[in-house]
């Protein structure tokens, strides 16, 4: 199999066992059939779980193909719910060996699961409990060795199966609009990590990359100048963001940045790699949109974000908690929320699907993650499915159905 590693493996946190299987040949022939494997994956491993997962085309050259996602299958009271993983996470993730996890049961102690090399497990650690979420990102690291991690972690609200919780990814959040926190959190897990060493085969990788960048440079003719955070958001471009912005980073092959990286408490405009202040990165559009409409100014919607990261808070819940008033939000009272562990339900209000919002039939967005490719990026450009089955067919060796 060509692109993928033909392999899945499911862990059970009740009695810790793990169990690898092999994947059809014709896995990567259409996008909805990777959903449907990954449902019965889960179905038959007992149903009361999720699944983390790259697409088909993740880690390949076609434009934005960073994406993995978190997919916990419908049950009895909840719908299907998806988020996105972004930055490097999605390709991280399919170089560990596995083209999905499947997590099921539930933790009898504080831990959480560790991916690498072909091998899943559950880790004991009574710690990480009393964590924060970039503090359990810190504690994985450090524990493991390896700065280069990727953490999907639960944060205090996630642990106390809060609806309006949100996995940080790493130090960031912005992905998740579902909940996918309090999942972790019914489980007992604090956190996910994975690291991949891993290579991908291509059919044929020269006219893989041939077709992979004439579509990118058509694609970047179409889309303009590119302004970081600003290209999608009205807020960030006025001056108060501006005067914080340090720099603007992408995904995994993507030409088009939408990661804007600001500074509170040191020169912006200084690049060096021994400053004392982590900074924080923003991708979450309709957080700050929606800050940006109560009246806070730049610097208090990036502490914000910062502080609601670290509780593993979903921000738009945290902010409807709060009074409102002519003058702004008060970072004491956001703080009281944070601690208090905030609104039982997410924030109801328009705008708040993020990644899943942009595109006119909705079932791109799902088709997108299936492939592995940024469901943000790909609404901005267009999801033309013959110019992605056009650039994909040569490194995948078969036709791609996308329904
Ligand atoms: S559009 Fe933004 S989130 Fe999507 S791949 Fe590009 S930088 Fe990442």
């Amino acid at each position: 199999m060509h692109l993928v590693n033909g392999r899945y493996a499911t862990l059970d946190l009740s009695s810790g066992e793990v169990q690898e299987h092999e994947l059809q040949d014709d896995y990567t022939r259409s996008s909805f059939g990777v959903m449907a494997t990954i449902d019965a994956a889960v179905a038959s491993a007992g149903g009361a779980g999720f699944a983390l997962a790259s697409g088909i085309l993740t880690g390949s050259l076609v434009p934005a193909s960073c994406a993995g996602f978190i997919r916990i299958p419908h049950s009895e009271s909840n719908p299907t719910r998806m988020c996105p993983l972004t930055g490097f996470m999605g390709v991280e993730l399919k170089l560990t060996g596995f083209d999905f996890v499947v997590i099921t049961g539930k933790a009898s102690g504080d831990g959480y699961v560790w991916i690498r090399d072909g091998i899943i497990e559950f880790v004991a650690s009574p710690e990480i409990h009393k964590c924060d979420s970039w503090e359990r990102t810190d504690k994985i690291r450090s524990d493991q060795g390896d700065r280069k991690i990727q953490v999907v972690a639960g944060g205090p609200w996630g642990d106390h199966g809060l609806a309006a919780s949100q996995l940080t990814m790493n130090y960031w959040g912005g992905e998740d609009r579902v909940g996918a926190a309090a999942e972790l959190g019914r489980m007992g897990l604090s956190a996910v990590a994975f690291r991949g060493m891993g290579e991908l085969e291509l059919l044929d990788p020269e006219e893989h990359l041939a077709r992979s960048l004439a579509l990118m440079r058509s694609q970047i003719a179409l889309l303009g100048p590119n302004d970081g955070l600003a290209s999608f958001s009205e807020a960030a471009g006025r001056d108060d963001f501006r005067g914080l912005l340090h720099r603007n980073i992408s995904c995994y092959a993507c030409p088009f940045p939408c990661r804007s990286y600001y500074k509170l408490y040191e020169d912006a405009k200084v690049m060096t790699f021994d400053n004392k202040e982590p900074g924080y990165l923003v991708y979450d559009v309709p957080s700050v949109e929606r800050m940006a409409s109560l009246r806070m100014d730049a610097r208090e919607i990036v502490e914000a974000l910062k502080r609601c990261a670290r509780y593993g808070a979903e921000p738009m819940a945290v902010v409807s908690a709060l009074p409102a008033d002519e003058t702004g939000v008060d970072m004491t009272e956001l703080d009281a929320v944070l601690i208090s562990n905030g609104p039982a339900e997410p924030w109801s209000g328009s705008s708040s699907g993020g990644f899943s919002e942009s595109f006119d039939d909705s079932s791109d967005y799902e088709t997108c993650l299936a492939l592995g490719l940024c469901p943000r990026y790909w609404a901005r450009a267009g999801f033309n499915r013959d110019s992605v089955c056009s650039v994909a067919e040569p490194a995948l060796g078969m036709k791609l159905d996308m329904g």
